[in-house]
């Protein structure tokens, strides 16, 4: 039998990539586990927003904060 099951997966706010892209996965079926994973590859969560490992930095305060683009 074939049944349908939700997937969830995080966009980095700043680049548009997902954080299943970088697992090679299309997602995971539970929301926890989903960030959990994507913790682990260095996504962290600000102001309710999330960005992957290359959109954030840490400041001289050693604050979690959202990288300035080059320019
Ligand atoms: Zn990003």
């Amino acid at each position: 039998m074939l049944k349908e099951t939700k997937v969830y997966s995080y966009i980095c706010d700043k680049c548009k990539k997902e954080s299943s892209d970088e697992e090679d996965n299309v997602g995971w079926n539970d929301k926890e586990y989903a960030w959990e994973c994507a913790e682990e590859m260095g996504w962290a969560e600000i102001d309710h927003s999330h960005y992957c490992s290359n959109c954030w930095e840490h400041d001289d305060d050693d604050n979690q904060v959202v990288r300035r683009d080059a320019e």
